[in-house]
């Protein structure tokens, strides 16, 4: 059985998510649906236009390979395409969605979506993998990226490569989070052992902002429509455990990178719990994304933030020694980590150690993340390993620099604050550009 669908659209019809149904008779073993649309990329406009497919069997998520090139789909019981479910091929009633993440003037669109279904079992070897271990290490400071890409979605490596990655780094846990899908999962927990902890997570990609879903390993519907606010979304993956964090917030948007801008108002930041400051390489983008993050902080907000590489495959030189989570755990596990990170137990850093640690007038210490209850003079500690020549430390207090100094002619500070006036505090490390090399999350002040 062959279906075809055939329409034209024009850029008015960007950001749509368009349904289109299929009946899929008893006794199906296989199926294809493939994607073609012309132009790539219209005539004098500046980018290619951007369309993916997300399929749905009558029971729920198939999957999606979002901006992949290869917008054909295999699926079988044993086998899927990368962004895919491998699994029964249920009868009933299928739909396939074309979502237009960007559609360009002046030429209109063209697609046609092809489905053909096949009674021949596959002959074909099963995709499914067992689940790894990660025997739990004790306490301890834990290193790893919460932000990266294979080609389930639009990364140029497989999944082991993206593993290898991980370990090439030395890093304790990574985390995948492929656009719009999470096919590719199973095979990364099948590759996950006592020295690479892997946890389960999803970028949302969305028409109007990036949000990474962490420590879940199902799909999260990504899609505002019949009223669903983003605040639903993100209340969803909340209350299902996993972690929301807003990514890159203040990317360029459309049309460069169509999407990757946050633009909820509603979420500024709303419910998120967390924000990823750091996003690849220290850029415009992340200076803007940091001033955005430190108003929210005198907002009141208590938000998290975060670093991710947004690895997509090979990086450049200089993303390697990059952006690194460095966690503060109980222990090396899923639930300890994410555990952490919740609570702020964590800094982000480009190469350096850091340490930040706030001791109220009765003696009390606490670390990054936690509270100072006071309204007297608080002591601020912070050490630093591992700057380089023209590396500078600054104490930001309320969002502002409180005091910079060269992080070379010594590897601690101390001051006092008051207790009255500070809300929050963090220590950055700069070096001679003014690019971040390693911030902290802030200590935060309330009065007894
Ligand atoms: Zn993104
Ligand atoms: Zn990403």
């Amino acid at each position: 059985m062959t279906k075809t669908f055939v329409d034209t659209l024009d850029h008015t019809d960007s950001k749509r998510h368009i349904p289109h149904e299929f009946e899929v008779p008893n006794g199906t073993a296989s199926l294809r649906v493939a994607l073609e649309h012309h132009p790539h990329r219209a005539a004098s406009a500046e980018y290619a236009n951007q369309v993916s497919l997300t399929l749905f069997d009558p029971n729920g998520f198939r999957g999606a390979r979002h901006n992949n090139a290869d917008q054909t789909i295999h699926l079988s019981a044993k086998r899927a395409t990368s962004g895919y479910l491998p699994g029964e091929i249920v009868a009933g009633t299928w739909t396939v969605v074309l979502d237009t993440h960007r559609i360009l003037p002046p030429e209109p669109l063209e697609y046609r979506i092809t489905v053909e279904v096949a009674t021949e079992p596959t002959t074909e070897p099963s995709q499914r993998y067992e689940p790894g271990t990660t025997a739990p290490r004790g306490p301890g400071w834990y290193r790893g990226d919460l932000h990266g890409h294979t080609l389930h979605s639009d990364g140029a490596w497989d999944v082991p490569d993206f593993v290898r990655f991980a370990r090439d780094y030395r890093l304790d846990f990574v985390t995948l989070t492929d656009h719009n899908t999470v096919s590719g999962l199973a095979e990364f927990d099948s590759l996950r052992d006592n020295d690479l902890l892997t946890i389960g997570g999803m970028e949302l990609t969305t028409y109007y902002g990036h949000a990474l879903a962490l420590g879940t390993r199902e799909w999260h519907e990504w899609r505002s429509f019949d009223g669903r606010t983003m605040t639903d979304i993100a209340s969803t993956i909340l209350d299902k455990g996993g972690l929301f964090v807003i990514a890159h917030p203040r990317s360029p948007g459309d049309p460069a990178c169509t999407g990757c801008r946050w633009e909820f108002d509603e979420m500024m930041p709303g419910i998120a719990p967390a924000v990823e400051i750091w996003n690849g390489i220290w850029r415009p983008y992340n200076e803007e994304g940091l001033h955005l993050y430190y108003a929210w902080l005198n907002e009141g907000h208590r938000l998290v933030a975060t670093a991710g590489t947004d690895i997509h495959g090979q990086p450049p030189p200089e993303v390697t020694g990059g952006a690194t989570n460095v966690v503060y755990a109980e222990e090396l596990s899923e639930a300890a980590v994410l555990g952490a990170i919740r609570r702020g137990r964590l800094y982000l850093s480009g190469g350096p150690d850091l340490r930040l640690t706030a001791t109220d007038d009765r003696g009390t210490e606490t670390m990054i993340g936690g509270t100072v209850a006071s309204t007297d003079a608080i002591t601020v500690h912070s050490s630093w390993r591992n700057t380089l020549d023209g590396d500078r430390v600054r104490l930001i207090v309320n969002g502002e620099i409180h005091e910079e100094i060269d992080a070379s002619h010594t590897d601690e500070g101390s001051w006092n604050l008051a207790g009255e006036t500070t809300r929050w505090f963090l220590v950055e490390v700069r070096d001679a550009q003014g690019g971040m090399r390693a911030i902290t999350n802030p200590v935060f002040v309330e009065p007894r």
